[in-house]
């Protein structure tokens, strides 16, 4: 414990009277930076540097990790910060939500030896967040802007990583999103308990000082064509993401109170941003005083779950059809839930949703593995006589998205997609069938992580700039 910390405990000790209370909370903030400072430094001072960084390699970004780690235990924090930056466009986000036990973390060679990760997720957070505070990081300032622009549609990390590197590069870029703000699933989807919004307003507001433009609440396909957002543009990217949640679709599924997960979570991530959201206003989209049922196993369900509980909801469950080491959600995400008292009911599935014009129950039937599927996994099966009936007041169906329908919907039928429905791209160059259409993130990949949207728009960038100086140049060839 260092003096400060002492004399702080001291005086705390001799109950300090009011006028004191105000510079007690400057001091404890003082002191709390002291020690997150020293923690930081502490942590990546326990790298190893050991030469094989295997951290790096399965960093989707190959961040630099040895070498800002070892900046940050010399005390060198803009120089980390800066070193961060230059292969991400989104630190702090990152730091924040990427699944580090399946990344980084991981990998970590001192975690395979048993002694615990270095904590490179809250490192990569701690410095990006000082850089912040400090001021050092400035609007992208152009010299010599292209007159090349180009149209971006989706806010999400795929559109805005791509935006900043061409920005970078001096073009000129417009962002269109069908949402009324820009950062896609950073500011509607991911709950404010793991990302903040104010960290991803903090970002695009920074994008939007550099020079780049937003137009909100434009949906491409219903207020303008793709082919003529192309007139517009001397090349497009796609990054609109996945959300059309897959479905299930049992007796009971028109009853009233049985939600999908992005309309429970948009509600919450709204009203945590201040927003009128009249369903919630009225009680109908508020967990509070409920019992909650979530359905499903991933990230999505586990977000549904905590959400509910940071809303007061009298009991949560969640109810998931292959047991725990089968569930495709991170274990971390499983255990932090388990921690806020959900209630996990492994190997069930509902069989009926019951209720008159709303739900009040689920019927359940219980589960066991039998034989490996096509694809390896133990298929689930029903076990004759062992359903069950749960009591429900909000039920929440979390099972994962597909992609929408986008040649239909952006009303341009030659548009190439799989039997998924996601962008067939060129994987060299990003880009579609369309000549100077590109594409990035989710709506290629399917559901996926941010740091691999990152991973994509910075690709992009770089293929649409490639494509753009070939396109001058044969211009100029042929004039
Ligand atoms: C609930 C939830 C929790 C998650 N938690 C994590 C996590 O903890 N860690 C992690 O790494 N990943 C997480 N993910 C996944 C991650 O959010 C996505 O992989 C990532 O956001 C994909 O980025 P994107 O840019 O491709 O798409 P998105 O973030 O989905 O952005 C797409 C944007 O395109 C816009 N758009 C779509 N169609 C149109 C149109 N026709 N016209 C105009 N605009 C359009 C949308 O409004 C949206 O703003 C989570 C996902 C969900 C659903
Ligand atoms: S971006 Fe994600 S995977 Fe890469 S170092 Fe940061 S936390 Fe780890």
């Amino acid at each position: 414990m260092t003096e400060k910390m002492l004399k702080f405990v001291k005086v705390g000790q001799q109950n300090p009277n009011k006028r004191d209370v105000k510079r007690r909370i400057d001091d404890f903030n003082e002191i709390y930076d002291e020690f997150i400072n020293e923690k930081a430094k502490e942590q990546s001072s326990r790298c190893s540097q050991c030469g094989v960084p295997f951290c790096q390699v399965h960093c989707p970004l190959h961040n630099n990790i040895p070498d800002w780690l070892k900046l940050t235990a010399e005390n060198r924090i803009k120089e980390a910060s800066e070193l961060a930056h230059s292969t991400n466009n989104m630190p702090e986000v990152c730091g924040r939500i990427c699944p580090q036990d399946r990344l980084c973390e991981g990998n970590c060679v001192i975690e395979q030896s048993g002694h615990g990760t270095v904590t490179i997720g809250s490192v990569e957070k701690y410095i990006t967040d000082i850089a912040w505070e400090k001021g050092w990081i400035k609007p992208i300032k152009i010299s010599n802007e292209i007159n090349q622009s180009i149209g971006i549609i989706g806010a999400g990390p795929a559109g805005l990583a791509c935006a900043e590197e061409l920005r970078k590069t001096g073009y000129k870029i417009t962002i269109y999103d069908r949402y009324d703000r820009p950062g896609g699933l950073l500011i509607y989807g991911i709950p404010n308990f793991k990302l903040e919004k104010f960290v991803v307003e903090r970002r695009t507001n920074f994008l939007k000082q550099s020079g780049i433009k937003f137009i909100q609440n434009i949906e491409i396909g219903r207020d303008i064509s793709l082919s003529d957002l192309k007139d517009k543009h001397d090349a497009i990217l796609i990054a609109t993401g996945v959300y059309k949640a897959k479905e299930i679709d049992l007796p009971g599924n028109n009853l009233n109170n049985i939600f999908p997960a992005m309309e429970f979570l948009t509600a919450s991530n709204k009203k945590g941003l201040g927003d009128k959201v009249e369903k919630f206003d009225k009680g109908i989209l508020n967990a509070e005083n409920k019992n909650v049922v979530v359905i499903g196993g991933g990230d999505t369900a586990m977000d549904c779950v905590r959400t509910a509980v940071r809303q007061n909801a009298k009991s949560v469950k969640c109810l998931y059809r292959r047991d725990r080491q089968n569930m495709p959600g991170s274990n971390r995400e499983v255990y932090n839930a388990e921690e806020e008292g959900v209630e996990f009911i492994w190997q069930s599935n509902p069989k009926k949703f019951i209720g008159v014009k709303k739900i009040s129950s689920m019927l359940v039937e219980k589960m066991r593995l039998g034989e490996p599927d096509s694809s390896g996994r133990k298929k689930p099966e029903p076990i004759k006589g062992a359903d069950f009936e749960i009591k429900t007041d909000i039920a929440i169906k979390a099972l994962g998205f597909d992609p929408e329908n986008l040649p239909n919907l952006f009303k341009c039928p030659d548009l190439q997609v799989s039997k998924l429905g996601t962008i067939k791209i060129n994987l060299s160059t990003m880009e579609t069938n369309l000549q100077g259409i590109f594409a990035a993130g989710d709506i290629v990949r399917g559901a996926s992580l941010v740091v691999w949207a990152i991973r994509d728009g910075r690709e992009a960038a770089t293929s649409i700039d490639k494509y753009l100086k070939n396109r001058q140049l044969k211009k100029i060839k042929a004039a």
